[in-house]
């Protein structure tokens, strides 16, 4: 049977995830801002918490995971570079290794830039993924701990997946991105109709994800930097997709 989600929001802006395998009942959390959010969706389902998937080793992705493993005996699953710096970790991942959630089978992608060991888990028969601070709606993550080489080759392998994969994005800042987005793309069709879109969710109280790999590469400029219309537009035509990406997170940062 196919996995179910059940979507919800942690602290100010992070998301909440909960994977469930309707067959062997198994249910993961993906990362845990915080335990209460977590448990009140395991209330509303029914569901028993028996995996944690950890993405990377920030505190806002990090800091429920006790809580819940102490009342739950819930394991850990977390990406190796970072194991020493998240608590309560029973095995380690790393590229091309494989995380199941009961059933559910994950692949294991290595994707640094935001931090030097962040991982993306992709349960391609589900056509899922929980990308972590990597790839947000209409944006990406800061790259603190690793280069912007390194985020731009993280970028592409997640844009690598097929189009109707469906992805998890660790926050809330859609409307945020779609704002600057439009200033690198201000005559992106997709981009605009997206923003409307947004605009309305936002108001009526729902989410902005998942989104689909299909329509992010339509409508995200970090991931279309090697679009030449892109690299025109902000005055670096003919210059190497690296180095445009570069200047959008630059931007970005500034805005
Ligand atoms: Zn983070």
């Amino acid at each position: 049977m196919p996995a179910e989600i059940r979507l919800f929001r942690c602290l100010s802006d992070n998301y909440g995830v909960l994977l469930h395998d309707p067959d062997t009942g198994a249910t993961a959390a993906i990362d845990a801002p915080e335990a209460a959010p977590i448990e009140s969706a395991l209330k509303a389902t029914g569901w028993k918490l028996t995996d944690i998937l950890v993405t990377h080793h920030h505190a806002d992705h990090t800091d429920g995971i006790m809580e819940l493993k102490n009342k739950y005996k819930c394991r850990v699953v977390a990406p190796a570079a970072e194991a020493a710096k998240i608590p309560g970790v029973d095995e380690t991942v790393k590229e091309g290794d494989k995380a199941k959630v009961g059933n559910l089978v994950s692949n294991v992608i290595e994707t640094p830039g935001h931090t030097l060991g962040h991982i993306a888990y992709w349960f391609h028969a589900d056509k899922i993924a929980f990308v972590g601070d990597t790839l947000f709606s209409i944006g990406c993550g800061r790259v603190i701990e690793g280069t912007m080489d390194q985020m731009w080759s993280s970028l592409q392998k997640l844009r690598d997946l097929p189009d109707d994969t469906r992805v998890y994005v660790g926050h809330e800042y859609t409307l945020a991105n779609i704002k600057f987005a439009l200033t690198i793309e201000p005559s992106n069709a997709a981009l605009k109709s997206r923003a409307a879109e947004a605009e309305k969710q936002i108001a009526g109280g729902h989410f902005t994800i998942p989104v689909t790999i299909g329509a992010e590469k339509k409508q995200n400029p970090f991931i279309r930097a090697d679009v030449p219309e892109v690299a025109a537009g902000i005055g670096m035509a003919g210059k190497p997709a690296n180095e445009v990406f570069a200047e959008i997170r630059t931007r970005k940062n500034k805005f």
